[in-house]
């Protein structure tokens, strides 16, 4: 048990088969108190169910810095603490970069990179209080390789930019012994591909990748908590790859 009795945020958990609801699962199974941070709140509620017992579902909008506030305060009114923040949520869209509008970059910019700075302000003064704290930032190798499979240029800019935030608050909040890291998955099979991931496709696609296959969410949530917890207790500012060598570098 990696997380025991540590009450942990994790933002876009919801999503049936994504990398937030496996991070939930696993974190609770290492007996971490939970808490399921998404748009709607009966589905965030029902993410937290299902999981067991003791933890928390919550409406939260990433893009809203007042509700982010409001959330974190809600779960320091009721479990006294915060020890781990996974800023997972987050959207893309498969655009040429020609075909970026102003509410394409608005989109995919406000829900990956001004989410994970609002959520970040909204649990960083309670970390600071406890002088501890692990702050998870999902990025993508989108950031790393420009563009991903589905994420347009937009999407590899927001990521990008989630790095450097990231590696940014890792400087800056190393003295209170809040530790920042950021994740780079590669192609997880997820609902983010909105059902373009065909079969054929995943064999092309597995051809590039030393470990022969796609991600699963579990892939990125084992990396996850290995982050959140004390195993990592002297790692910040890094970013870790979990793309089975689709990217080395
Ligand atoms: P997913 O679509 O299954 O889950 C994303 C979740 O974010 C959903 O539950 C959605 O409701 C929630 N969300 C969207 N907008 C939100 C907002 N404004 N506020 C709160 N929640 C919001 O996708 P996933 O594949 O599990 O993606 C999780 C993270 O991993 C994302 O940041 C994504 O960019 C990143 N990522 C995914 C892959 C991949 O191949 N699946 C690769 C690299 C990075």
């Amino acid at each position: 048990m990696l997380l025991t009795d540590k009450v942990c945020l994790i933002t876009g958990a919801a999503s049936l088969r994504g990398i937030g609801r496996a991070t939930a699962k696993l974190f609770a199974s290492h007996g971490a108190k939970v808490v399921i941070l998404d748009l709607d709140a009966g589905q965030a509620e029902e993410a937290a169910r299902a999981i067991g017992e003791g933890h928390l579902g919550l409406a939260c909008n990433v893009t809203d810095k007042a509700a982010c506030q409001a959330a974190a305060d809600e779960v320091v009114a009721r479990f006294g603490r915060i020890d781990v923040l996974i800023n997972n949520a987050g959207i893309t869209q498969p655009l040429k970069f020609m075909e970026i509008e102003p509410g394409n970059y608005d989109a995919v910019l406000d829900v990956n990179l001004r989410g994970t700075l609002y959520m970040s302000q909204a649990v960083v003064p309670q970390m600071r209080r406890q002088q501890s704290g692990s702050i998870v930032c999902m990025s993508s190798v989108s950031a790393q390789r420009g563009g991903g499979i589905f994420g347009g240029p937009h999407y590899s800019a927001a990521k990008g930019g989630v790095l450097g935030l990231g590696k940014a608050m890792a400087r800056e909040l190393g003295p209170d012994t809040v530790r920042v890291n950021s994740i780079t998955p590669g192609l997880i099979q997820t609902d983010i591909t909105g059902g373009k991931l065909t079969d054929e496709l995943k064999v092309e696609i597995a051809k590039g990748i030393p470990l022969g296959r796609l991600g699963v969410a579990d892939d990125v949530a084992n990396a996850c908590l290995f982050l959140a917890s004390d195993l990592s207790s002297y790692i910040t500012g890094a970013v870790i790859d979990v793309n089975g060598g689709m990217l080395i570098h």
